[in-house]
């Protein structure tokens, strides 16, 4: 029979983030305590057992203007293939137009997660958009 392992936590379901301490015996929780609602419990079993992240990073834009698009997973995915998933994204290159919210990789690394713009970039050249540069044209 495996051992028990005690194993602290912090759960980050609601502001409170209650400290957890779980009893765990091989795939199961035997104690939990420290949870002041049944949300902490189920936060307990994913983050012990299938802990999940969503991915935010960046890949590369085919723009000489703007080199990097902001993107995230549009769904937690497992965090032991988050450098899978990362390797995938650093192969993808997007070519503006991009709109903010436009999937830009489908089942990334097999995760069945879509890859998510999280920034509009628009075609290039733009038109002269800077505020600065206006007001300074200004008599
Ligand atoms: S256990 Fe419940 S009250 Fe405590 S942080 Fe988690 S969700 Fe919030």
């Amino acid at each position: 029979m495996p051992e028990v392992a005690e194993r602290t936590l912090t759960c980050l379901v609601c502001p409170q983030g209650c400290e957890l301490r779980a009893a765990v015996q091989g795939d199961r929780i035997v104690s939990l305590e420290g949870h002041e609602c049944a949300r902490g419990e189920q936060y307990a079993a994913e983050e012990l057992f299938r802990p999940l992240r969503v991915l935010t990073t960046t890949v590369r834009l085919q723009s000489e203007h703007v080199p990097r698009l902001p993107v995230k997973t549009s769904a937690p995915v497992p965090r032991e293939r988050l450098r899978a998933c990362m390797a995938a994204a650093r192969k993808r290159v997007v070519r503006p137009p991009v709109w903010c919210g436009e999937v830009v990789a489908r089942d990334l690394a097999g995760t069945g997660a879509e890859l998510v713009a999280t920034r509009t970039v628009g075609p290039y050249p733009a038109p002269p958009n800077d505020g600065r540069q206006r007001r300074a044209e200004r008599p």
